[in-house]
């Protein structure tokens, strides 16, 4: 199953797309997480971490490259969830040309949709367990004593602003592009995690 997540920051992409990973064997892909680990290792160029710091996007060729050269692996023979890719048309549609000359498609994409007020109280108490890579919420799903708890720089909530106002920028244009090729199925955020998830094995069930 080849399979995108789009939503705003701290709509849900990450936690649903580990849940539904894990139940389909498949590896989740996100561009935000290859890029924060480029940084870690100083493999970023210092334009693009200033991008990032600023809530806005790097320029569509970096992140096609990324999605292009990781997608080739072999651990996405049976397919892969995109989270956070692709966030402008042009990059849809390169990605439609890559997986078309390599004879395949899309299956589903779902957009995550949340009201703009708990998109920020969730991005803003949003903390990341640097091992494990695990997504806790210091309201909603507080971490356990002990965790290594990452508090990401373009969490602050003047940065969470910017990185809506982007969103909404941006998937004016996406979210019409998926719903001409009739594989755009938008789902409610709201709820606990487990309801979330539900309503997404609903769609994706219908998908296979
Ligand atoms: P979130 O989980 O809050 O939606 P991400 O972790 O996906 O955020 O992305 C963090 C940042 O990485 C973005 O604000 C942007 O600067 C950059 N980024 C990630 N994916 C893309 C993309 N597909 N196109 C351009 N920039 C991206
Ligand atoms: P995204 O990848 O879309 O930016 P995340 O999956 O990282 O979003 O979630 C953002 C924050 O919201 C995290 O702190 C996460 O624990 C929390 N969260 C995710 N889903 C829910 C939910 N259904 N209810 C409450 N909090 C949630």
């Amino acid at each position: 199953m080849r399979l995108v997540f789009v939503g705003p920051p701290g709509a849900g992409k990450g936690t649903q797309a580990k849940i539904v990973c894990a139940k389909c064997n498949i590896p989740q892909i996100s561009t935000g997480d290859m890029l924060r680990a480029a940084k870690a290792a100083d493999k970023l160029p210092q334009d693009l971490i200033q991008r990032m710091a600023a809530g806005a996007l790097v320029p569509d060729s970096v992140v096609v490259d990324l999605i292009d050269a990781r997608t080739r692996g072999v651990d996405c023979d049976r397919g892969f969830l995109l989270d956070g890719f692709p966030r402008t048309v042009p990059q849809a549609e390169a990605l439609d040309a890559m997986l078309r000359a390599r004879g395949f498609k899309l299956d589903r994409v779902v957009a995550l949709e949340v009201p703009r007020a708990m998109l920020i109280e969730r991005a803003v108490l949003r903390r990341t367990d640097k091992r494990t890579g695990q997504i806790y919420h210091l309201k909603y799903s507080p971490p356990p004593p002990g965790a290594d708890l990452e508090h990401r720089p373009d969490d602050r909530e003047d940065v969470v602003e910017r990185r809506l106002a982007t969103y909404e920028a941006m998937t004016a244009e996406l979210l019409p592009y998926y719903e001409s090729l009739r594989i755009l199925n938008r789902i409610d955020g709201v709820g606990s995690v487990d309801q979330v998830s539900d309503r997404i094995f609903a769609v994706l069930g219908a998908a296979k």
